[in-house]
């Protein structure tokens, strides 16, 4: 298969349903109803195998059978629960115990009695695949517009990546690009050595072979510009024979 990295396939990519089931004809039906509605299922046919695949592979939804051999659906929907919030559909033949769970919080997106309408199933789980979307979508867009616009604030430094200013005490130190560029990429990553060797690689994007010495030389600039003592810096240290640390 060819990888075109970069490039948006997710709309393009089937959404991938769970169905956990102990019922083979009951199962078989609902993944023909929902192939037949452009997804793709998966069956497990008791509670361990299911809930060891719904933690461990990528669904967009599950489908969820109460009675189930091995662990049954409570459980599985408690702890899937507390590490996906995917959407999940539960299923009883009796509507008694849905109508106990549903008051007891377990978790669960929808409750559906058995028998049910294919039709109705798959008009369930469409809806509540849209609305996780919205919901997945609005958060990305949050963290997006957080990440835009990120201010690094450490010990009276403050690096505003937006206008790309640098400030030392409320002063603005000016930069050349490179200088700012390896600045920015040290004090994000506070307390870890970088060799020259990945400084150089990370801000110039070339292979490093013999320019490491332009990492030195634009070290000693940022540290004139933001330390009180060069001699002795309060911002990015030296590690001696590895590189340089952004210190916390
Ligand atoms: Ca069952």
């Amino acid at each position: 298969m060819m990888t075109r990295t970069g490039e948006h396939t997710m709309e393009n990519e089937k959404q991938k349903v769970l169905i956990i089931e102990d019922e083979e004809a009951i199962a078989e039906l609902e993944r023909d109803y929902l192939e037949q509605a452009g997804y793709l299922v998966e069956i497990a046919g008791d509670g361990d195998s299911g809930l060891r695949r719904a933690l461990e592979e990528e669904f967009s939804l599950i489908i969820l059978d109460l009675m189930l051999p091995g662990v049954d659906g409570f459980e599985v929907c408690r702890q899937v629960r507390e590490k996906k919030n995917i959407p999940i559909l539960m299923v009883s033949a009796k509507k008694d115990d849905l109508d106990k769970i549903r008051g007891l919080g377990f978790g669960a997106d929808d409750y559906i009695t058995k028998p049910f309408s294919p039709s109705e199933l798959t008009a369930r789980v469409k809806a509540h695949l849209a609305r996780y979307e919205r919901l997945v979508g609005s958060v990305m867009q949050g963290r997006a517009a957080e990440q835009r616009n990120r201010i690094v604030e450490i010990r009276g430094l403050r690096i505003d990546k937006d206008a790309r200013r640098v400030y030392v005490n409320g002063e603005e130190k000016t930069m050349t690009n490179k200088e700012f560029d390896l600045l920015t990429y040290l004090a994000e990553r506070p307390n870890r050595v970088f060799t020259k060797d990945e400084l150089f690689r990370a801000i110039w994007d070339m292979e490093a072979v013999g320019e490491v010495a332009t990492v030195t030389v634009h070290i000693k600039k940022i540290r004139e510009k933001i330390e009180v003592s060069t001699a002795n810096p309060q911002y990015i240290e030296t590690i001696w024979g590895v590189g340089y640390r952004f210190k916390i």
